[in-house]
């Protein structure tokens, strides 16, 4: 019987191989070990956040007959899974009260999941050892009759989700009266510096998410000092944030997502 401590340790051997490849336009930048209440949920995940909660508690309850080498097989489907959902474009709204457009987004999120691990069996044996892979066989002969359907979302639509859920606050209404809005974070501790640009809508270069959802979604533990709305140019929003001792944790964000990036580039 496997103890709470090993299966936190295998979905992080998970983690740290499939984060970035199953999910490239979107990294879980942050993942935890919390129960989640009232659920038997093994794992929730937010395609808007790019966060993952697995639910340890439940999962030792559901894997706790399984063999040592089913275990790893399923943690290994179950971990793709959820990074596969964080790139999926979900309608959250509907996927919550729509029953029907629920378990499209599940089956279809599924079948991606599949047929992730199923080309990449080579790569997922060389790195995390030797798993049942057999046991997709057949949900994958499904989909190759089926399609998948999955529907990856684009990095400009996850920039904008980030704009419209925690940056303004304000789902559908002041975001679209902005020709384009940028997000300016400044470190008051250093008075040379320039600020981090962000850009969330409608410019021609934009960031990758993968280093502006850690950045955005990890504000609130900066001590912010105040927040600026100016309009220099009709039609633009340019959101200042003015915070202590950024410089450090940006730069260190910043470098271990361009790390795994060129791994994942790299494989
Ligand atoms: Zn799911």
């Amino acid at each position: 019987m496997l103890m709470f401590e090993n299966y936190r340790k295998i979905i992080k051997d998970d983690m740290n191989v499939l984060n970035g490849i199953v999910n490239p336009i979107l990294f879980c930048h942050s993942y935890s070990f919390d129960y989640i209440e009232e659920s038997n949920n093994l794992a929730v995940s937010n395609p808007s956040t790019g966060m993952i909660i697995f639910n340890l508690i439940a999962i030792s309850e559901y894997l706790g007959d399984m063999s040592v080498h089913d275990v790893l097989s399923f943690c290994i489907r179950m971990v793709a899974h959820e990074l596969s959902h964080l790139d999926q474009e979900v309608d959250l709204n509907r996927y919550k009260n729509d029953m029907q457009y629920h378990s499209w987004i599940e089956r279809t999120n599924e079948s991606n999941t599949i047929d992730f691990l199923f080309k990449n069996i080579d790569f997922i044996k060389n790195k995390l050892g030797d798993y049942s892979y057999d046991i997709y066989k057949d949900a994958y002969m499904k989909i190759m009759q089926q399609g998948t359907g999955y529907v990856r979302s684009t990095i400009e639509n996850k920039i904008n989700m980030v704009g419209d859920r925690y940056i303004l606050h304000d789902k559908y209404g002041r975001f679209n009266n902005y020709n384009s809005v940028s997000l300016c974070i400044h470190n008051t501790s250093n008075a040379a510096d320039p600020g981090t640009m962000f850009i969330l809508k409608n410019k021609s270069s934009f960031l990758s998410p993968n280093i502006i959802y850690p950045i955005v979604y990890e504000i609130d533990k900066y001590s912010r000092i105040g927040v600026e709305n100016e309009c220099n140019v009709p039609g633009e929003l340019k959101i200042d944030v003015y915070i202590d001792d950024a410089d450090r944790r940006i730069e260190s964000v910043i470098f271990r997502i361009k790390n795994k990036e060129r791994y994942s580039q790299d494989r």
